[in-house]
């Protein structure tokens, strides 16, 4: 006899992991199978951020119509109306459940991305706050570890005050590193089983409370499970079958199944059928083999239809070599290094193609115009100073103050790094002409001085001023190439996850090629094509929607389920 659950949850990411607590919320009996063999996929890893417009927490001013106002303003093409004002209109119910669990989200005060359009604020992207992971008992090391440039060291958690003031060596900054080191090792009781911190913040901060309300409600999480297809009966989702170390068995649903198992960023074929440019699978920032798009092959057997699916949440990355592991490369995000003052981007022609200073899915969208126009970016170059290369990260590599040029090891040279005391010989190493990235380096130093870049005006939002460096003057993000040596890495079109996949109401139902709802399927999150279309309006565009479909399907299975 196969096992029956209400409703079965495929992945234990943000979407999955709301959906099944909801769901369990409303009395229905949940299980979530997860592929990998630990929990909180992606969203583990995660900055954790969560951009929910009209979230109503905080004091916020900000309302329904200023949120739809901002974002039609942002999203450009066809989207679902319906299903973007579900988004804006159920996010806030479903914080408030999350409270009355004690889940408790906090605004920061971080500029949309299009913070020149209208509606724009800067309350909408909401974080926890630094969860002790202990909490858990024995699931506390099952749950999946943050990107590696989350921590200190890879090793030490710091909380988002101790994250910006080490970061930015700000006031206090060296005291709170030792605090946060401290920390660490006076812990002895997790020091004896786990070299992980104890300390849950960013995706983890997430995924932990959430979690732990799962266990709370008796939910099972079967890890090492893999959806393999949906079971059809009567025109109706009933159950899937899933494998565990590759053997077989079904399990059935009574009302629903919910596809929360991600995008399909690790599946090279899916990329090479939906994006318009060749991509690689090693340039994702995910974990490793993870989302593979299982789900979404299962369901276009089925009958379901797909959107959106020709762009990915981009997010520019560099690749060096692993530290721990020879004859293997690891993804390091460039995200916010690109666009600091001291560096500029020019794609294989030697020419800048965007605002470097723009958020890391328009820097990505710039990429992918600009190698469709030219056939020369993917990758593209970063080129900086010795000044910028002191303070700020390049990719992978820390500032030189903490990883100097003399701790690189000699074979990385002219491979992942290229450095040079002059322009003009830096452009030979790289293959540009010379003569060209010496006038794109004199250009920005004008632009630098004057504090206004007049070709992709870089610079000009509070959005670009935000990442850039206080102490530049006159434009936070705009700072001259000067001083010898100047060095250059090659960046990738990374990403976040893909932003596109079945296509799914606003009722978080998946629809079929008629645009029908299929009975008994439902998914959120980066399963799903997104509610903003091709388009990234603020910090955490991804997880906020994904938490809030994954709220709006269990409601929508809870419904029917009483009828
Ligand atoms: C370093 C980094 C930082 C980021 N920071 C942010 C941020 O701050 N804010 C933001 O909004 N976005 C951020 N993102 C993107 C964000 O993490 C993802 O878009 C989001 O977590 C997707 O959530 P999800 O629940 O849809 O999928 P996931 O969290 O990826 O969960 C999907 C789960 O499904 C499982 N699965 C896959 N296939 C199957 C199968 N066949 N059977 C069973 N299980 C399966 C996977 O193993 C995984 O656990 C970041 C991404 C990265 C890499």
């Amino acid at each position: 006899m196969a096992e029956t659950y209400d409703v079965i949850v495929v992945g234990s990411g943000a979407a999955g992991m709301t959906a099944a607590l909801r769901a369990a919320d409303l009395g229905l009996r949940v299980l979530i199978v997860e592929k990998a063999h630990k929990y909180g996929g992606t969203s583990a890893t995660s900055g954790g951020v969560a951009w929910i417009a009209n979230h109503g927490l905080g004091g916020t001013t900000d309302t329904r119509e200023e949120s739809l106002t901002y974002l039609d303003a942002v999203i450009q093409g066809p989207i679902n109306r319906t299903r973007l004002e579900a988004y804006v209109d159920t996010g806030r119910e479903m914080l408030q459940f999350l409270v009355r669990l004690g889940i408790n989200f906090i605004p920061m005060p971080w500029p949309d991305y299009f913070a020149e359009l209208p509606g724009s604020r800067a309350d909408r992207s909401l974080v926890m706050p630094m969860w002790d992971g202990r909490r858990l008992g024995d699931k506390f090391p099952l749950v999946r570890e943050q990107f590696p440039r989350f921590k200190l060291f890879n090793r030490y958690a710091m909380n988002l005050e101790e994250t910006f003031t080490i970061a930015a060596r700000g006031k206090g900054w060296k005291r709170m590193l030792a605090g946060v080191i401290t920390r660490y090792w006076k812990d002895r009781t997790t020091r004896k089983i786990t070299r992980r911190d104890r300390w849950f913040t960013s995706g983890n901060a997430v995924i932990g409370p959430l979690l732990e309300q799962l266990t709370s409600k008796n939910v099972e999480i079967r890890l090492e499970t893999k959806l393999d297809e949906l079971i059809v009966e009567h025109g109706k989702i009933t159950g899937v079958n899933v494998s565990r170390f590759g053997t077989a068995h079904k399990i059935s649903a009574r009302h629903g199944v919910v596809i929360c198992a991600g995008g399909f960023e690790w599946n090279q074929e899916l990329r090479d059928r939906f994006y318009p440019v060749k991509t690689s699978i090693w340039w994702t920032s995910t974990p490793q083999g993870a989302n593979t798009g299982e789900a979404l092959l299962a369901a276009e057997k089925i009958g379901a239809a797909t959107e959106h699916t020709e762009e990915g949440w981009w997010a520019p990355t560099m690749i060096m070599p692993s530290a721990s592991a020879s004859n293997f490369e690891e993804v390091h995000q460039a995200v916010f290094d690109v666009g600091r003052p001291g560096a500029v981007c020019v794609n294989r022609n030697g020419d800048r193609f965007v605002n470097e200073s723009c958020s890391y899915d328009r820097f990505g969208a710039g990429m992918v115009a600009d190698h469709k126009a030219t056939g020369a970016n993917l990758p593209c170059w970063m080129v900086f100073d010795a000044v910028f290369r002191a303070k700020f990260t390049a990719g992978g590599f820390l500032p030189a103050a903490i990883m100097s040029d003399k701790s690189i090891p000699i074979d990385w040279w002219d491979h992942y790094i290229f450095k040079s005391e002059t322009v003009a010989d830096l452009a030979k190493k790289i293959q540009l002409d010379p003569e060209k990235l010496i006038d794109v380096v004199r250009r920005i130093n004008e632009y630098a001085a004057h504090g206004m870049d007049t070709e992709f005006g870089r610079g000009s939002t509070i959005y670009d001023q935000a990442f850039g460096d206080p102490t530049c003057k006159p434009n936070p993000a705009l700072g001259p190439l000067q001083k010898a040596p100047f060095y250059a890495i090659p960046i990738h079109l990374g990403d976040l996850g893909t932003k596109g996949g079945l296509k799914a109401d606003a009722r978080a139902r998946v629809l079929d090629r008629n645009d029908q709802p299929i009975a008994g399927l439902y998914a959120a999150g980066n399963a799903t094509g997104s509610p903003f279309g091709l388009n990234y309006p603020g910090a955490g565009g991804t997880i906020g929607p994904a938490m809030v479909f994954g709220y709006i399907a269990a409601n929508e299975i809870a419904a029917r389920a009483k009828n």
